[in-house]
């Protein structure tokens, strides 16, 4: 079993099926499984997107300036933060949300060395607004956090149960890979997660494993040690 993990939601997972929004019983259920997890002594991390609500990228499309999408971006996933926390805490256990943006109302701001104090006493931390920059995105926040709370692995948990040649969805002949390397992924162009994530990882030797939330208990499954979806390697 992992003695500390980063997990990273992606928004939409939030949003289960509805594509929008949060799915107020799946947070009920990712919480559960945090729960589950924790009580057996793992220190974790969280990092949640906000592609549920809003994707900078998307937003240039009705002429949108990328800086203010962006920020539109972060704050959305503040929001999921907020709602994560709220699930955790129902449970009884003790939650922090750290903003790398400052908005002392809602969040403590992200100081590093708080949040390893969090983590050692055993709070959950989960870890908002990106990485407080535009151009970036929350894999890339998930992988800047993952090393600096020197987690044992990034566990990205995903719509999909792991990487494939090709999108599953799109491609019946599209194959999972078990394992496989991040020079592989950028090489392949394989479409897992951006490129300044992927390469932050490759170059500060940061395993991750790729995984669907979709199934219940995968999430337990994966931070209890069991290897499911693909294993990414530096
Ligand atoms: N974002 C950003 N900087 C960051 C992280 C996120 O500007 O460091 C913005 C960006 O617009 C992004 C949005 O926040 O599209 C939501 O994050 P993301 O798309 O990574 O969420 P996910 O796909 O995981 O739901």
């Amino acid at each position: 079993m992992y003695k500390r993990v980063l997990l990273k939601l992606s928004g939409e997972a939030l949003a289960a099926g509805a594509g929008f929004g949060i799915d107020a019983v799946f947070i009920h259920k990712v919480a559960a499984e945090i729960a589950t997890v924790h009580a057996l002594g793992c220190q974790i991390g969280i990092v949640v997107g906000g592609g549920n609500f809003f994707r900078g990228v998307a937003q240039q499309a009705i002429d949108m300036d990328r800086v203010a999408a962006d920020h539109m971006g972060m704050l959305s996933t503040v929001i999921n933060a907020i709602a994560l926390q709220d699930a955790i805490e129902k449970l009884g256990l003790f939650c922090r949300v750290m903003s790398a943006i400052e908005m002392h109302q809602v969040a403590e701001p992200y100081i590093r060395r708080r949040a390893m104090r969090h983590l050692e006493k055993g709070r959950i931390v989960i870890f908002a607004a990106g990485t407080g920059n535009p151009y970036f995105s929350t894999d890339t926040a998930a992988s800047l956090r993952a090393m600096e709370i020197k987690a044992d692995i990034l566990l990205k948990a995903t719509s999909v149960d792991g990487i494939y040649t090709a999108d599953p969805k799109k491609d019946p002949t599209a194959k999972r890979y078990e394992t496989v390397t991040y020079n592989d992924i950028l090489r392949l162009e394989l479409k897992v997660m951006d490129t300044t994530a992927v390469s932050l990882c490759r170059d500060n030797n940061m395993p991750m494993m790729v995984f669907s939330m979709r199934e219940e208990g995968n999430i337990a499954r994966v931070i209890s040690g069991e290897q499911l979806g693909t294993i990414v390697t530096p």
